[in-house]
């Protein structure tokens, strides 16, 4: 089986600052670091590093051309990712002292996506295939439609956060990912809570408290408790998280295993500085000792 992810490739710019910048001020950074990032890269590079054959469908700029590399060698399938003659998406990220940041993001060839490309990439899909989507490309609803025809399951992490998003890709969706802000954005957005949804699996994650599962069949809800870590970076953890648990899901596993192993490799992350280059793989997930 596979997993087809329509997703962001992002460069993350790293600029570690004495202090946030003041409007109107010029201000040196002491150190840089650039590297692979994005909602989408990082659910793909989990999928693959998870052991699952994820096939990412997106776009990159001139400049993106290492994105590319680097997602082939950690093992994702990127004959559907376009070159294409607009800015790759990229990050800038300013950190204080503190661990603050504040980031400039810029979608670029993230969101000029076209129905055909995503078209031609899910017609080598078989049914049963899992089919992922996020808010930092264009097309979600359009490629929800297609997965759903074609007899997809279609996962959907609602990051970031987009009302009209979520709302147009409701009806196709199989299994919904969110963590706990956006989950009460949703409810305010559409006065529904996770199990009100008319959605197969809604899966709520909750940082250090772990993650719920609402089987939207029995009504039964799960909990699935955090691992204990010393967090260092909690970027791409949500990420790592649906990564696993729909590897796990395409291997045939029950959703309660799936979401104990991702839950693993979402506790190892955030002891890692860093986005899709640090993400573990199956093994290391299994052999880690908490
Ligand atoms: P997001 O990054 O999308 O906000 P979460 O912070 O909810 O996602 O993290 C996703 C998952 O990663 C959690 O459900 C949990 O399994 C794991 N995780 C996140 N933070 C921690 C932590 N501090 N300690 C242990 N596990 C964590």
């Amino acid at each position: 089986m596979a997993i087809w992810n329509l997703g962001s490739i992002n460069i993350d710019m790293v600029y570690a600052l004495p202090h946030m910048p003041q409007p109107g001020e010029t201000l040196a950074a002491t150190s840089f670091e650039q590297g692979l990032g994005g909602k989408g890269a990082n659910m793909s590079v989990a999928a693959a590093r998870a052991g699952a054959h994820a096939c990412h469908i997106g776009a990159i700029g001139p400049e993106g051309k290492w994105c590319v590399d680097r997602l082939t060698e950690y093992g994702v399938d990127t004959r559907h990712i376009a070159q294409i003659d607009t800015a790759t998406g990229h990050a800038i990220i300013a950190v204080d002292p503190a661990g603050e940041n504040q980031i400039i993001l810029y979608p670029g060839a993230n969101r000029v996506l076209s129905e055909d490309q995503i078209g031609q990439a899910l017609s080598a899909a078989n049914a049963g295939d899992i089919l992922l989507i996020q808010n930092e490309t264009n097309m979600q609803a359009e490629a929800a439609e297609m997965g759903r025809k074609l007899g997809l399951r279609v996962a959907y992490a609602a990051a970031p956060f987009d009302a009209d998003a979520v709302q147009a890709v409701l009806p196709f969706m199989d299994l919904l990912f969110l963590n706990e802000v956006e989950a009460a954005q949703l409810e305010e957005a559409t006065g529904k809570a996770p199990h009100d949804l008319d959605v197969q699996d809604v899966i709520v994650t909750l940082g250090a408290k772990g993650a719920r599962h609402f089987d939207g069949r029995s009504g039964d809800v799960t909990d699935i408790p955090a691992l204990k870590v010393t967090p260092v970076d909690t970027t791409g953890a949500g990420d790592t998280f649906t990564g696993y648990v729909l590897a796990a899901l395409d291997r045939g596993l029950p959703m309660a295993q799936a979401m104990a192993q991702a839950s693993r490799a979402g506790a190892l992350m955030v002891t890692r500085h860093g986005a899709a280059d640090v993400i573990p793989d199956l093994k290391e997930v299994q052999n880690a000792k908490f």
